[in-house]
């Protein structure tokens, strides 16, 4: 019996986040309750396996946060610990799959954090033993991950409904490499265009025509698989980027040579990365919201985007409402553990003087308000639903004149209707449901008749010409936007 080993940190860091990423807002589950968690990015490497009846899969540990400020770095060193345990105890292993997402970064590490995970278990378990990572298209590629690694998979869509296609090749190919002994080969390009996911949905162009001509690139004889990488382009990091990936059979030269096609048909789009959906500034959408024939009408606070890891701490679009005199509206998801305890102070029911807007995240803007206490809760009962993410922290619901708010003692992301059932609101009953996130999530596009994406400011701003770029290689687009660039200045391999 062949056995093959599961574990992972899948963890996407914004690192202008204040909010480090701790055992608050992860999950952390450990041997056969891994699988029972039903994660996309797993079930489809799972349904691959069980195909195979002399392949045994071992789920070691499996961290899945919400994505956030960088790993706290004591919390990082005691999972990379336990891995490397874990590892050594229950091997050895003819294969293993890292199921990180590729974006994880590190409190003072210096090293981007995927990289750093990866490295140590080659380290650890040696040169042979097969590697297989099914990343997100939001991660980051190094030379020296692309080294540790021996096979990959990647995203193809944006918003992500490909968890599990991508979870199944990153498994085949294993399977693969552990039947044949073939190492692929393995080049790269970065280049130099940093966008936000919500400009590269693959939905609308150009991201729909770069990522649908992947498949073509596959079928070619020789390819093991091809990638496109949008990367994660908020952190200021020097390997930040996006990426091109090849993996071939045999050959370096292919691999270099369709990499290079792919960044230079990616670098010749550049230009046309933008939105693609309806976009308003927060009064403007606001009004916009109210004035439309039906709803439900969700609303994006995109600069306070808490599933592209910001702190989810803002209260502009909520004083904004507040300031319209909107009524039939709900405010969702806002991080204020203040705000939660003075509601447990008083209880259900009551009435009382809030205090809102004391940004961590931005510069503060405190103000009162009266308020109503609907409801109490300890935590946000998500676990039931796919591909979405909470933490168990407690929350309030609160009525403020016609405004219904939720706030949250954890930070939290609203990326379904089942968020809003939890803490006990009709999903369909309001004319207006805001959101703190960019591009809506699938269940979301689902329910909503139509999406208004907040220009909100906050960590998550979608304008990349507002942040402060120090540490990316420079010259970048559109930063300095008239710049010229060939793909072969870009070029990596393996180290
Ligand atoms: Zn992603």
């Amino acid at each position: 019996m062949q056995r093959v080993a599961i574990l992972g940190f899948r963890h996407e860091a914004m690192i202008a986040c204040p909010f480090l990423t701790d055992p608050s807002t992860a999950n952390i589950w450990r041997g056969a309750e891994i699988l029972d968690q039903s994660l996309t990015t797993l079930t489809g490497l799972t349904d691959r396996f069980a195909r195979e009846p002399d392949m045994e899969v071992v789920p070691l540990l499996m961290v899945r946060t919400l994505p956030g400020g960088a790993f706290a770095r004591d919390f990082y060193d005691a999972i990379k610990q336990e891995s490397l345990d874990l590892l050594r105890q229950h091997g050895p292993f003819d294969g293993i799959v890292v199921a990180n997402h590729g974006a994880a970064e590190v409190e003072g590490l210096g090293v981007h954090g995927d990289t750093d995970y990866v490295v140590a278990i080659r380290a650890a378990v040696g040169p042979d033993v097969p590697i297989a990572i099914p990343f997100d298209m939001h991660g980051q590629v190094t030379p020296e991950l692309l080294g540790a690694l021996t096979v990959m998979s990647c995203l193809r869509t944006a918003p992500h409904r490909d968890n599990y296609e991508t979870s199944w090749r990153a498994a085949d190919q294993l399977v693969r490499v552990m039947r044949t002994g073939l190492r692929p080969r393995k080049m790269a390009v970065n280049i130099p265009i940093f966008v936000p996911g919500e400009k590269s949905m693959t939905s609308f162009e150009p991201a729909r025509e770069l990522f649908g001509m992947l498949p073509d690139y596959d079928a070619r004889p020789g390819v093991v698989e091809a990638h496109l990488f949008v990367g994660f382009g908020w952190n200021d990091l020097p390997w930040c980027g996006m990426k091109a990936v090849v993996l071939t059979e045999e050959s370096d030269e292919q691999a270099r040579d369709l990499a290079l096609e792919i960044a230079e048909r990616t670098w010749a789009q550049r230009h046309r990365f933008g939105l693609g959906m309806e976009t308003a500034d927060i009064r403007d959408g606001l009004l916009r919201a109210r004035d439309a024939a039906a709803g439900p009408v969700l609303l994006s606070d995109s600069g306070d985007n808490t599933t592209a890891g910001a702190g989810g701490d803002l209260c502009f679009v909520l004083e904004e409402a507040l300031d319209l005199g909107l009524v039939d509206i709900v405010v969702a998801g806002i991080f204020a553990p203040e705000v939660v305890a003075a509601c447990q102070a008083v209880g259900e029911g009551a009435a009382l003087t809030l205090e809102i807007g004391r940004h961590i995240s931005a510069a503060p803007q405190p103000r009162t308000v009266e308020a109503v206490v609907e409801a109490l809760g300890d935590r946000v009962d998500v676990h039931r639903f796919q591909n979405l993410r909470g933490s168990d922290g407690a929350w309030a619901r609160v009525r403020i004149g016609g405004v219904v708010a939720t706030f949250h003692a954890a930070r939290v992301s609203f990326t379904g209707p089942g968020h809003l059932e939890a803490v006990g609101i009709d999903p369909l009953a309001h004319k207006i449901t805001v959101v703190k996130v960019g591009y809506l999530h699938p269940a979301q596009e689902d329910m909503a008749a139509r999406h208004i994406c907040l220009l909100s400011p906050g960590v998550a701003d979608l304008d990349f010409l507002r942040l402060r770029y120090e540490h990316i290689a420079r010259p970048s687009f559109p930063m300095d936007g008239a710049m010229e660039w060939t793909p072969s200045q870009g070029l990596f391999g393996p180290a």
